[in-house]
């Protein structure tokens, strides 16, 4: 029992002193990049709950009160940030915020601060069907692993500097992530490379930096968040005729009903991918090797 109490005594000070860095994310994906990067040092909660669509979340007053704990949020530029991010500010005034999505941002301009969730809403919810054109600064950043790289870079830093004790462990953590996702990116290169047919229709336009990164276009179905309209609808379905697209791909936080259509009218199947999956690497995998197939190679 002495023995038990003087090991107790031994280890109380080093359990103290390793308290983690409480972190929020703004979706389930980053929560996965920034465990990867923190390992045993950080607590990463994500904002938009499994299962919740990041353009119409509402954070529980229960989150809002959790920030008060929290020495950094990794905010994305997902739409329910626009409205909320000044009450997740607010919640914690000590509280770091790191952009992941900087560097994605059109070249030179700079946007800071309140300037910069302005310059995001307008950008973010008018998005073209193309998602390519716009796609300096479609929010998804986390679909493109060589994106994610950059944001590795961005998270160890921060960590470092919020917690200098463990900066090593920081660099170490990053070093074998990037190992990882380069390997995920030679491999959906790989898987990519013969696809005959290089657009991919999409209820949602979550998908542009992964189809950027990838040499894809993406056509999405979805018109500002809404259903089309009968007209766009025709349009749509001309469109995935001429391209002879066979898959329709959705995800489950969005409406099908409009992709069920454009299916029926071209024989072609409706399937779901989820860019929102915590599962990162094996679902960023599951969606290549989902258009490959679909796409002939
Ligand atoms: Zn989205």
């Amino acid at each position: 029992m002495i023995k038990l109490l003087a090991l107790i005594a031994l280890l109380v000070p080093v359990v103290v002193g390793a308290e983690p860095l409480r972190v929020f994310v703004s979706v389930p994906p980053l929560k996965t990049v920034v465990d990867k990067i923190g390992g045993k040092h950080v607590l990463v909660q994500a904002m938009v709950r499994p299962g919740f669509n990041p353009h119409t979340y509402n954070p529980t007053p229960h989150q809002i009160a959790a920030l008060s704990d929290a020495a950094l949020y990794v905010r994305t530029g997902v739409p329910f940030e626009h409205a909320w991010m000044e009450r997740i500010r607010s919640a914690n005034r000590k509280m770091r915020i790191l952009d992941a999505s900087a560097g994605n941002e059109p070249p030179g301009r700079e946007e800071k601060g309140h300037d910069h969730d302005e310059a995001m809403d307008v950008t973010g919810t008018d998005r073209g069907r193309e998602g390519k054109a716009t796609m300096e600064r479609d929010p998804h950043v986390w679909t493109s692993p060589p994106l994610v790289r950059e944001m590795a870079g961005r998270i160890r830093d921060k960590l470092a500097e919020l917690d200098p004790e463990n900066e090593e462990d920081y660099a170490r953590n990053h070093k074998a992530f990037v190992v990882e996702l380069d390997a995920l990116d030679r491999e959906i290169r790989s898987l990519l490379a013969r696809t005959l047919d290089r657009n991919i229709m999409v209820f949602h336009p979550a998908w542009g930096h992964f189809a950027d990164t990838y040499g894809l276009v993406q056509v999405a179905i979805e018109n500002e968040g809404k259903e089309p309209g009968p007209r766009a609808l025709a349009a749509l379905i001309e469109q995935a005729k001429r391209q002879q697209v066979k898959v329709i791909f959705v995800q489950p936080q969005f409406s099908q009903k409009s992709a069920e259509q454009v299916a029926r009218a071209i024989g072609g199947r409706v399937v779901a991918i989820d860019p929102l999956s915590p599962d990162y690497a094996d679902n960023l995998r599951r969606v290549a090797r989902t258009i490959a197939e679909a796409n002939g190679r």
